[in-house]
């Protein structure tokens, strides 16, 4: 049998694994990234990744056809080399990430945006199976963004394609880590919430332990019916509503899907955001839009990765 790696490269973990052309994971492993330290030293350990899964190929007599790679940031797709910075591996600016593995491996080498690769595994194989046109978001820290367009991962002219988390919501509105005003990250992340929820506990006078707040403990006190906890998710799910609209209102998607972290809430906050969703999208798009949770939890990005190296390769031969 034939075998592609996929590596998904994050800020704590370079999670990697060997699959098959159809996604389905052989072995999978996970070892620190080292996303803080150099340029050189993230490589190593992509070394070592690629190292051992060749080791285990061998084991069982199967040979690798090439490499799919997830990595934060924009990535020039021809090229596979990362285009600017990103936030949370201060020293992968510009990262060679294609030539640098095929030349160690000489093994062909295709990289993408991780929330890409992400929206890629869900399509194929997870709650985007079997539709053509795809919007999905991962909302957490930050908020990831990937869109399909039949049945193809729109990366734009300039690979930054989908950068849902910076759709304006409200014009003037807070400022956004990216620089600008208004962004639909700046309302709807995890420590966003957690700063509204904060807010009005202070406006009311009333106690709270900071070490305590975060998004699951505003969820829990609001299946205890606790006023302000329901106000900071009904505010969220309207945010999350108009950005989610105005995405839908210009690719007219027949799916969208939301994962990560704060999606872990369940069904009832995924019917809530639907609902707003409703409220600000045209008609016509919203009559048969679905709006569903992720099905690939935290196997997303390598079997992304997977599915990155094997479509591509076909591709190519
Ligand atoms: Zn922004």
């Amino acid at each position: 049998m034939d075998l592609f790696i996929g590596m998904d490269l994050g800020g704590t973990n370079l999670k990697y694994a060997l699959g098959n052309e159809n996604g389905e994971i052989i072995i999978k492993k996970s070892r620190p990234s080292q996303a803080n330290q150099s340029q050189k030293t993230i490589f190593e350990n992509m070394f070592i990744a690629v190292e051992e899964l060749k080791a285990e190929a061998e084991k069982r007599k199967n040979k690798i056809l090439s490499i799919g790679v997830g990595s934060p940031g924009s990535i020039d797709f021809e090229t596979g080399q990362l285009k600017g910075s990103t936030p949370n591996l201060p020293n992968w600016a510009k990262a060679p990430i294609k030539k640098t593995l095929e030349e160690k491996f000489n093994i062909s080498t295709w990289a993408d945006n991780d929330a890409n690769i992400m929206a890629l595994a869900e399509a194929r194989l997870g709650a985007g199976k079997g539709y053509k046109n795809i919007l999905c978001l991962t909302l957490g820290t930050g908020i990831g963004g990937g869109i399909l367009i039949d049945n193809q991962v729109l990366r734009g002219e300039h690979y930054s394609a989908a950068e849902v988390g910076h759709i304006i919501i409200a014009y003037n509105g807070i400022r956004c880590n990216c620089g600008n005003k208004g962004c639909l990250e700046a309302y709807t992340t995890a420590p966003a919430m957690v700063k509204r929820y904060q807010k009005k506990l202070k406006r009311l006078g009333l106690a709270y332990n900071i070490n305590e707040l975060n998004t699951e403990f505003i969820f829990q006190k609001a299946s205890r019916n606790e006023g302000l906890a329901i106000e900071t998710i009904a505010e969220t799910c309207e945010y999350l509503g108009a950005g989610i609209a105005s995405i839908s209102n210009i690719i007219d998607p027949e799916v969208v899907i939301i994962g990560g972290g704060v999606s872990e809430a369940g069904d009832p906050f995924i019917k809530q955001i639907e609902n707003e969703v409703r409220q600000y999208s045209v008609k016509a798009i919203m009559q048969n839009l679905k709006i569903v949770r992720a099905q690939m939890g935290n196997d997303a990005g390598i079997v992304g990765a997977i599915l990155l190296a094997a479509e591509n390769y076909s591709d190519d031969n």
